[in-house]
């Protein structure tokens, strides 16, 4: 008999952890499995602002998705997907090539939203994927040696869109880069600037009061010059313009002003909303029964009002019903529901400062930031049991390598 083929778009938090379940789910020659990824690395992307600020080694935060994969139920290939011919059940990558399947998971995640501000899109930063964060690193070092010939200050001010989760992310983990990098190319920390730019009233809006005051405090007494209630109005190579009518002269803006959901769906003909797919209960694509779509790229609604937010967590608990559901799907048996279980949030700033709310409690500092090593020790856990957690946690960042 002709075996079924699933195959899952997108080597992700979502992608991953089904391509896992299905692993230990599947029997022997049940299903051809492939999981295709533009890159050979899964990236954790709840990690990358360390990238960004050179905080972490490269192999801290990428993985080897053929090393991540235990059997040879499912085949890992490499490419980037341009289409899906929904009629033909084909998938299209670059090149021309084409993949056939009979079960489709669309796993491929979150793009940056600049939402049309002026110069944004073209001269800032984003916190996307391994790739624009080193970017980010790499323009950050350039900025330190031109600095040594020109002292231009614009080089050496950094500014940050956004004091949500991400954003306060990243200015933790520049508080932490700034000393090394000011030592390793000679200039005074007092050279430099952080700048966090937010059009809420708060940093991370949505948090506990208590989140919120720790942060202001932590990151002032850090040095970084926090903007609330303060929007950018356009971006130069050079420049970032507030509203308050304040030009900065800057030459890095890292942009976390929002997320939203992979654009190529959008071009897909597929029912989305607010740029992410809508989905059943069983995390079936609406109106498909053989296509799924999970994690940020998928719109759940967790009442009549309000889709799950896009996180980590989400796509994961999506997956560990997806791979069933899957499974279900081909051997025609009745599939499972999905219902989100909130754990908590944990923000960090830097290595040794975070705030959040685990089981409902509300956390900040040094306890936090270690509740943050459990949260990723656990995802890696997930991934390949305590042997990755063990080898990921003994790589040490060389400074500044
Ligand atoms: P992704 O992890 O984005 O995976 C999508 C995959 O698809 C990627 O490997 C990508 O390369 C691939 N892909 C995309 N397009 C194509 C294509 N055309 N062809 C082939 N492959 C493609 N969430 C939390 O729950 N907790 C946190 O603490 C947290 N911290 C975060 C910190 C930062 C700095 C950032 C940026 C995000 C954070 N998040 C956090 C959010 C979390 O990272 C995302 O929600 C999560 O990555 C979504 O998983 P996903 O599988 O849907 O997509």
């Amino acid at each position: 008999m002709k075996k079924s083929k699933i195959v899952i778009l997108g080597g992700g938090y979502g992608g991953l952890i089904t391509s896992r379940k299905l692993e230990k789910l599947l029997k022997e020659n049940e299903a051809e499995v492939t999981l295709i990824n533009k890159h050979e690395y899964h990236y954790i992307a709840t990690q990358l602002h360390k990238t960004g600020a050179g905080t972490a080694s490269d192999d801290k935060i990428t993985l080897h998705i053929p090393d991540l994969l235990k059997t040879n139920k499912v085949q890992f290939k490499k490419g980037t997907v341009e289409r899906v011919d929904f009629n033909n059940q084909q998938v299209c990558l670059e090149y021309g090539e084409k993949v056939d399947y009979d079960f489709l998971v669309l796993a491929l995640g979150y793009e940056v939203d600049t939402f049309g501000i002026p110069g944004v899109e073209e001269n800032a930063f984003q916190i996307r994927s391994f790739r624009s964060t080193k970017a980010i690193y790499n323009h950050v070092i350039h900025q330190f040696e031109a600095y040594q010939v020109d002292q231009d200050p614009s080089r050496l001010t950094f500014a940050v869109a956004g004091a949500g989760f991400t954003g306060v992310e990243m200015i933790g983990e520049l508080v932490e880069a700034m000393p090394k990098l000011c030592s390793k190319y000679s200039v005074p920390v007092s050279d430099t600037r952080i700048i966090n730019i937010e059009a809420s009233g708060t940093v991370l809006p949505g948090f506990d009061q208590k989140a919120i005051d720790f942060t202001t405090n932590y990151v002032k007494k850090h040095g970084v010059e926090l903007m609330t209630s303060t929007k950018i109005m356009e971006c130069t190579p050079t420049s970032i313009k507030l509203d308050n009518g304040t030009n900065i002269p800057a030459r890095t803006l890292i942009w976390s002003g929002g997320v939203r959901g992979n654009r190529l769906l959008e071009k897909l003909d597929l029912p989305v909303e607010r740029s992410r797919v809508k989905v059943d209960n069983y995390l079936r694509v609406e109106g498909m029964t053989n296509v799924f779509c999970i994690g940020d790229a998928a719109r759940f609604m967790k009442n009549d009002k309000d889709a799950l937010p896009p996180t980590a967590q989400v796509a994961i608990q999506q997956a560990e019903v997806c791979g069933p559901n899957l499974i279900a799907t081909l051997r025609g048996e009745s599939l499972s529901t999905f219902s989100y279980h909130h754990k908590g949030t944990v923000a960090s700033i830097g290595n040794t400062a975070a705030v959040g709310n685990v089981f409902g409690f509300k956390i900040t500092g040094l306890f936090a930031a270690l509740m943050k090593q459990v949260v990723e020790a656990r995802y890696l856990f997930v991934l390949g049991g305590p042997a990755l957690v063990v080898k990921q946690f003994a790589k040490i960042k060389k400074p500044h390598q």
